[in-house]
């Protein structure tokens, strides 16, 4: 398997880098949706198109029955990272979309990792189901969210993911669950001077509930995250703002107790638009929960990404890491070098969030990271754009796609693997049943990256 995928790799190669060269954001990631397609058409895959009423949402199913092992795509980019392949700061369009987040790999490896599966299931006649699921805008779109709320992973048996990084490491580790959403303020224009008691200031609604928001942040258990942007402040001083809006996350590694921390949040912003005799509406952006991790597939991966081993660099390379390394604080960062290693498990959770983590309660999930980024390149940042559209990335890329042919292969002919998943998925979420957090009635936020 490892070596017919070695012979493979170039081509795959390729998918990525036009995925990168496309850089999409999300839910506008079309032609990047229509190449992972065609890919899986020309490989057997029956597609379907349109998930969840998503115009870039598809999934891929080949074979039949029991297991359904399923595999996750992404392949969004994210705004203003623009960046040649070059280790010093150089857009190809200034200010426009670039893939720091690596998305352009994800979305290729798990094609590369679902075609081969498929190969062999077919010359070995193994019976089940492989499938892939395109799921767009990751970054902040919540595409899994909608697709999860349509039951589109129901009948899959174990999910496999992993995400591009900066290290090779198998993960029994959870995330943030996050509630996110816009605060529109309404309030009555005015002549800020002339006539400033007929005014009502939506801007003064959106400041009572800032101001709100910061009390409560004293009275808020341990881990939770709270930050905001003012999104709009109004259009000039000497107008009464007739219109404000507040944009703001919350955090805990807990959807039950980050449930009673927005049902607060939100009693700020009533408490700002009754003080102000403001009207203020609340528009969902994001409600994922956090990851719940599966150790028994942790140890799988692990003992899957050993076998594929680290990401070994070319003199080229090399040189190309060094002087990269130079653009960064590099205080928390590991050793060049490191990328040829595999780290121990990770547990515990990391402060960021994904929407995965949907996923993860309906589903027995898999994860992990390969090496796609110098060691010390953070995600989201030029100069991880850069790995992820060369060879370094790339690289990373080809042993994420051979640890989930290798770990897919391991759950298609040990059923005991199936089980342990499926044991750990139980006795974790201790009968907690997953209900999405998005509104029945919400519709994806197809546009949430224009403004
Ligand atoms: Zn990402």
């Amino acid at each position: 398997m490892l070596r017919g995928m070695t012979a493979r790799a170039s081509h795959y190669n390729d998918v990525s880098h036009k995925i990168w060269e496309f850089a999409e954001v999300g839910y506008k990631e079309h032609k990047s949706a229509e190449l992972l397609k065609s890919e899986l058409r020309q490989a057997g895959f029956t597609v379907q198109e349109n998930v969840a009423e998503i115009p870039t949402a598809f999934s891929a199913t080949w074979g039949q029955g029991k297991p359904v092992i399923a595999i996750l795509g992404e392949y969004d980019a994210l705004p203003g990272l623009s960046q040649e392949t070059v280790p010093r700061r150089e857009p190809i369009v200034a200010g426009a979309p670039g893939h720091g987040c690596g998305h352009n790999l994800l979305g290729a490896a798990s094609l590369f990792a679902a075609v081969s599966i498929k190969d062999w299931m077919a010359d070995r006649k193994i019976a089940g189901t492989i499938r892939y699921y395109g799921t767009p805008a990751e970054e902040g779109g919540g595409g899994k969210l909608y697709m999860a709320r349509a039951g589109v992973f129901r009948d899959v048996d174990v999910v496999l993911t992993w995400h591009p990084g900066d290290l090779n490491v198998s993960s029994d580790q959870s995330s943030l669950a996050i509630m996110s959403a816009k605060f529109k303020f309404y309030g009555k224009p005015a002549h800020a001077a002339g006539a400033p008691d007929v005014g009502r200031s939506a801007l003064d609604g959106l400041m009572v509930m800032a101001n709100a928001v910061e009390f409560l942040r004293e009275h808020v258990p341990e881990s939770t995250r709270i930050h905001y942007i003012v999104s709009n402040g109004g259009a000039a001083p000497n107008i009464v703002p007739e219109y404000a809006e507040l944009f703001l996350y919350a955090r805990h590694p807990s959807m039950p107790t980050l449930d009673g921390i927005w049902n607060r949040i939100v009693k700020c912003a009533q408490a700002g638009a009754l003080a102000t005799e403001t009207r203020m509406e609340m528009d969902l952006v994001d409600a994922s929960y956090n990851v719940l991790p599966n150790d028994a597939l942790a140890e799988l991966v692990d003992r899957n990404l050993r076998m594929v081993g680290g990401v070994t660099y070319s003199a080229q390379e090399e040189a190309f890491a060094e002087t990269i390394r130079k653009t960064l604080p590099l205080d928390r960062a590991r050793p060049l070098g490191s990328q040829e290693k595999i780290q121990p498990i990770a547990e515990g959770y990391f402060s960021a969030s994904s929407d995965v983590g949907d996923v993860s309660w309906i589903v027995p999930t898999a994860a992990f990271n390969t090496a796609t980024f110098v060691p010390g390149v953070p995600a989201h940042s030029w100069q991880s754009t850069a790995c992820a559209g060369m060879s370094i990335g790339q690289k990373g890329m080809v042993a994420a796609a051979k640890t989930l042919a290798l770990t897919a292969m391991d759950l298609y002919t040990n059923p005991a693997e199936l089980k342990k998943a499926r044991a750990s998925f139980d006795q974790r979420r201790a009968g907690y049943e997953y209900q999405s957090r998005v509104p029945p009635d919400h519709k994806p936020p197809l546009n949430y990256r224009d403004h």
